[in-house]
């Protein structure tokens, strides 16, 4: 029978709640501690995986630091530097701003986090077992922040259970990670898997170079997009109907510098090519969709993938326009007879 006797949840088992909904997967805690990285001012980010990160994920930046008198509050849930009232939401500029990730995590992993801010003579290492402080000393290191988070979900077999193979959660990362590099052009990114080289793309000035750099040889077969309306900007790189494909390798949609998986982009992109393509066939795209951020809310949902629209209908045609221009004029140059 149920119990009457109603009681507030301790807040370790809150914390443990919580990191269902935050962290279902290594790809979260990568995409939460990379984020927290840039919100930091990085110029250098590592990341390391051992086992697709189901063993273990670092992540190694130069950002600003969390002071010592400040790095257990940090842990701590809901505790932000990012924003003081809900109106801040409107003109977020950080990825961050629950304050969820660093105590979820910490409460379903054998978590340590080095941190030194550059006037600091010092760094700080806390060493979290599932939720529980195990030590806290003074190292010495570079300044920013070392986050080490080791064989995840152990205190939770479900969750444990649900994990996918190795290459699976690799996949989920790499794909990640190459987004993050194309939006922060500007931040070098070393990414090593088992101790292996993936990528390590060098600061640049320009996404067209960090592109190049990306897609490589194939980056011949795009074109690059700009369209302006009011507040709203597309930027980014579209595919040549010749290099579409059923299962294209780049599909990357970005709002306001967030990855995001959005369905009304998407279809945005798509509608673009309608009557270019052969049935099944997507282009690749690389699409940075900026507009007021008064027009979306990035608050819709912890993983923060999904975002919401105030007027979904309106932004799906500008994408649409934006891309076809762009396309369709430089199909209609390319099957111009040249030396005319
Ligand atoms: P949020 O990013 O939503 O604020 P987090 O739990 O991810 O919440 O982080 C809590 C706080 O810890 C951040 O607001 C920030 O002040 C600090 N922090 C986290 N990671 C870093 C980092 N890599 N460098 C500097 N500060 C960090
Ligand atoms: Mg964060």
């Amino acid at each position: 029978m149920q119990s009457t006797e109603i009681k507030k949840l301790p807040e370790d088992l809150i914390n443990q709640i919580k990191a269902g909904e935050v962290v279902e997967r290594p790809y979260n805690i990568v995409k939460e501690v990379v984020e927290n990285s840039i919100d930091a001012g990085a110029k250098n980010i590592q990341i390391e995986l051992l086992d697709g990160g189901k063993q273990l994920i670092r992540i190694t930046d130069d950002g600003c630091g969390i002071p010592e008198n400040q790095i257990l509050t940090a842990l701590e849930r809901h505790a932000t530097s990012k924003i003081n009232k809900f109106h801040d939401l409107e003109s977020l500029a950080s990825f961050g701003f629950r304050g969820e990730a660093l105590p979820s995590i910490a409460s379903i992993s054998n978590f340590t986090i080095r941190s030194r801010p550059q006037n600091q003579e010092m760094g700080k290492e806390i060493n979290i077992n599932y939720g529980n402080l195990l030590s806290e000393k003074e190292i010495s290191m570079p300044h920013g922040t070392v986050i080490q988070v080791k064989d995840i979900f152990t205190n939770v077999p479900v969750r444990l259970k649900f994990l996918k193979s190795t290459a699976t959660e690799f996949t989920h990362i790499h794909d990640f990670l190459i987004a993050m590099a194309l939006a922060n052009y500007h931040i070098s990114f070393r990414f090593s898997h088992n101790g292996r080289e993936v990528f390590h793309y060098h600061s640049k000035k320009t996404l067209k170079e960090r592109f190049h750099d990306i897609v490589g040889v194939d980056a011949k077969d795009f074109v690059e997009l700009n369209y302006s309306r009011g507040s709203f900007n597309l930027t980014g790189f579209a595919g040549l109907p010749k290099s579409a494909k059923q299962n294209p390798s780049y599909f990357i949609t970005f709002v306001n510098g967030r990855y995001v998986k959005d369905k009304i982009i998407r279809s945005g992109v798509l509608q673009a090519y309608q009557g270019l393509l052969i049935k099944g066939l997507i282009a690749p795209a690389i699409i940075f969709v900026k507009v007021n951020p008064s027009w979306v809310d990035v608050n819709a949902h912890p993983s923060k993938t999904e975002i919401r629209f105030y007027d979904p209908a309106s932004l799906q045609e500008l994408v649409s326009i934006g891309i076809q221009e762009a396309v369709k004029d430089s199909v209609h140059k390319s099957n111009k007879p040249e030396n005319i």
